[in-house]
């Protein structure tokens, strides 16, 4: 996808149209300050001409008054430009950055497999600064750029067309010199930027796996490694830096002889009689007056490029539809729900084996299914797809007999809740991680699932109870503690689906049996899966899958499948699954 005039139109009549008076203020705003810097000349060639002719003072100190109030004029717009193109392009990329996260909160979880965090934030942060840089600066830049330069060849024509017709050619000569040196120099910006993105995303790498690097003794083997990225990124430094400041010294070369040509020409004039020597200063003004102008175009002409690239990723990401159809029920019955898997297939990747492949089973209303299997098997997987992170590639789940993906998500996600393996915890007090940033629990009903959990003697070792600020993610807390702690977190949504991925394999034995007991409670009247690697888990399981590469293998009764000595549930037990 290329950037059109139409992707930029869209774009921008999207964005802008709420913010149209600032937005129309901003352009009357820029129109006058350009005005007033392209009369201001003018007052100080009547200047000097009164000077060289018959000057009296009091017209002179009436020029230098004029002259001082358009400057502080010229300012104050100048000012009230660069607030209004700030407030626009901050209002309107935050609106985007939150149109972005949202879109990118619904989208499902095969998408996030192909873009990773880092991506994510390029996308959603670094695309949209790009654009507010665009916004606040192209547009005001451009504008006034190409309003000073009109302005300046107006002022021009007043002293004659075929001296406006030589500036307009200076111009248009230099702005094309300008961008054709400018583009010379953008392959060796973006070896830059790529050098520089890989550097940053070496030391995320690396810094999310200090846990594992720096036991291991890997520490000065990453310092060396991060050597051969910064050497890449001095590298190519420094040839964007040398092209870069090419340009200033080319604009000053083209303006002089501009100047040059255009003041031998005055001068002529002059002699001749047909120019005073206050316009030949109005030119030399103006040939000044033009360097910030023409650098800035042929830079700004850059910048429309890359916004286009930015405007084209955010309108791609924007483009990407979750695979996930949203249902439309949002109600069931009766309670608890009985769940069915009818010839469940899945596969995370085209290229890759089935995660599942063929799975049926049963699970009767209230019941508890335990899921055993070596790693890989897919029980982690089985889980993702009741809760329909993902939606199966053949076959149907269904909630009492009716298959999930006829629930509307928000409801499902209601109704089922799951705990993982990895507990997360995000920047927040406790409260808020409890009830996942709901305001409507109550503290009384925060307080009994703490109860439960037997927390309360952690919760009031903590300095502000609820209150207390979680900083990151599970670092101050130990694993039990982030794993009762999403127990908790479940017993205040109280779904009527309780999937528990491994959820007690932090805890000692002893916390095990605290909480073992608090989670029957808890359970008794929902239906479960217990998902498990050790036996002792699933004591407590009415049925049992077992799975092997993403099949299943055995499927029954606890009861049954003890009573059964060929059972493969009793070739686990006395080949010591533990
Ligand atoms: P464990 O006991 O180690 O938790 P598991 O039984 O839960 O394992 P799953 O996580 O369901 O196993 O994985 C089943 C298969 O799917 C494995 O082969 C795994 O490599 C693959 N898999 C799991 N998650 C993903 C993913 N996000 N992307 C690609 N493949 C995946
Ligand atoms: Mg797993």
């Amino acid at each position: 996808m290329n950037a059109t005039f139409a992707l930029y139109r869209n774009f921008l009549t999207k964005y802008l149209s709420p913010f149209k008076w600032q937005v129309f203020l901003l352009g009357f705003m820029l129109l006058c300050s350009t005005g007033l810097s392209v009369y201001a000349p003018r007052i100080l060639r009547d200047f000097i001409d009164l000077l060289v002719g018959t000057a009296e003072m009091a017209q002179l100190l009436n020029l230098a008054v004029w002259f001082m109030a358009i400057h502080i004029a010229r300012q104050l717009a100048a000012g009230v430009v660069g607030y209004l193109g700030e407030s626009v392009a901050w209002n309107t990329t935050n609106q985007l950055r939150i149109d972005l996260l949202r879109h990118a909160l619904g989208l499902d979880l095969g998408f996030f497999q192909h873009h990773p965090p880092g991506v994510m934030l390029e996308r959603i942060d670094g695309d949209t600064n790009q654009l507010a840089f665009f916004f606040s600066q192209f547009s005001i830049r451009f504008l006034r750029s190409v309003l000073l330069l009109a302005g300046i060849l107006v002022a021009v024509s007043f002293e004659g067309w075929l001296l406006s017709v030589a500036v307009f050619i200076f111009m248009a000569v230099a702005v094309l010199v300008l961008f054709r040196l400018r583009s010379y120099g953008v392959p060796f910006n973006e070896r830059l930027r790529e050098a520089t993105a890989n550097l940053y995303g070496f030391i995320e790498e690396r810094l999310a796996s200090l846990e594992d690097i720096k036991p291991l003794g890997g520490s000065l083997y990453i310092l060396r490694q991060m050597l051969v990225f910064i050497d890449r990124q001095i590298f190519h430094g420094r040839r964007a830096f040398a092209w870069g400041n090419l340009m200033w010294p080319t604009s000053l070369v083209l303006i002089g002889v501009g100047t040059g040509v255009i003041v031998a020409w005055g001068g002529y004039l002059v002699l001749n009689g047909t120019m005073t020597v206050g316009t030949i200063y109005l030119l030399f003004s103006y040939m000044n007056l033009m360097i910030w102008p023409l650098e800035e175009l042929s830079h700004q002409m850059e910048e429309l490029q890359k916004a286009g690239g930015n405007l084209v990723r955010v309108q791609s990401l924007l483009a990407n539809r979750s695979s996930l159809e949203d249902g439309t029920l949002a109600e069931i019955s009766p309670l608890p729900i009985k769940l069915k898997f009818h010839d469940v297939s899945f596969q995370y990747d085209a290229d890759e084996d089935q995660a599942i492949s063929n799975l049926s089973f049963t699970l009767e209303p209230g019941r508890t299914l335990g899921i055993v299997g070596r790693t890989g098997s897919g029980k982690t997987t089985v889980m993702r797809l009741v809760a329909r992170l993902y939606d199966p590639d053949a076959g149907v789940i269904s909630l009492n007999g009716i298959p999930v993906s006829q629930f509307r998500l928000s409801f499902l996600r209601t109704k089922i809740g799951i705990i993982t393996q990895e507990v997360q915890f995000f920047r927040g007090t406790l409260r808020q991680n409890l009830c996942m940033f709901n305001p409507h629990v109550s503290d009384h009903r925060i307080l009994e699932a703490i109860d439960h959990l037997q927390l309360h003697n952690w919760l009031k070792s903590l300095p502000e109870g609820l209150d207390t600020l979680l900083t990151s993610n599970k670092l101050a807390l130990s694993a039990g503690e982030a794993q009762r702690l999403a127990l908790a977190r479940v017993f205040l949504r109280n779904p009527d689906i309780v999937i528990l991925d491994e959820a007690s394999a932090r805890l000692d034995p002893a916390s095990e049996m605290e909480v073992d007991q608090v989670l029957q409670e808890f359970l008794a009247d929902k239906t479960c899966i217990v998902i498990a690697h050790r036996l002792k888990s699933i004591e407590k399981a009415d049925d049992i899958l077992i799975m092997d590469q993403g099949k299943k293998v055995e499927f029954g009764t606890r009861e049954e499948l003890l009573a059964t000595p060929a059972s493969r549930l009793n070739q686990l037990i006395t080949l010591g699954l533990e």
